[in-house]
């Protein structure tokens, strides 16, 4: 197994300067929970937060679970819920990677039916539409990529790999 660097811990962060900036401007120096979809999400979040400007930001995290059997299409359960309540506010939910899509497509849907923000936006790092099995689009997106399993920078091979500083390739592996 091996790993090959896709994308630099350097161009990582420089574009996570630049979403902060496009977050900025629709958070408004505002009230705004962040929350994070652990665990892949959790490096992208700690970094994104920090570039953040408003002094009225509050973070929370969700974890979600997918279940891919003989079905074509994965469930997905909320496993851990939100802390706090987000009724009538800004919320921005960070994913680490959307691929097929249905993990923020529940996501999204247990926002809205079970919190009722007034207004949601969808920041992730990575995003991989040629894989798509829903329609989901974020708001804000860090990198488009390539059919491609890519690990580090919080995400993850069987749990290993989350503390590299940056996304690197897999190869030799054929687990999806
Ligand atoms: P989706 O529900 O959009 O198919 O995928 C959501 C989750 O699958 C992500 O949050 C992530 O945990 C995992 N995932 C999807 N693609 C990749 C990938 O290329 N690498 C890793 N490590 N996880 C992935």
């Amino acid at each position: 197994m091996s790993i090959d660097v896709y994308i630099s811990a350097e161009r990582i962060q420089s574009r996570i300067r630049e979403m902060a900036e496009e977050i900025d401007r629709w958070i408004g120096g505002g009230e705004v929970l962040c929350v994070a979809n652990l665990k892949g999400s959790f490096v992208f979040f700690a970094d994104l937060v920090r570039c953040l400007k408003s002094s009225r930001l509050k973070v929370d995290f969700i974890a979600t679970e997918s279940y891919v059997g003989t079905q074509s299409s994965g469930q997905v359960r909320i496993l851990k819920d939100l802390q706090q309540t987000c009724r009538g506010e800004k919320l921005l939910v960070v994913e680490d990677i959307v691929d097929t899509g249905l993990t923020l497509s529940k996501v999204l849907e247990h926002f809205v039916t079970m919190h009722c923000p007034a207004e949601m936006r969808v920041a992730t790092l990575l995003d991989k539409p040629s894989r798509r099995k829903v329609e989901m689009k974020a708001d804000f997106v860090g990198f488009t990529i390539e059919d491609a399993f890519v690990v580090g920078y919080g995400l993850d091979y069987n749990e290993y790999y989350r503390n590299l500083p940056y996304i690197g390739i897999l190869r030799n592996t054929e687990e999806r």
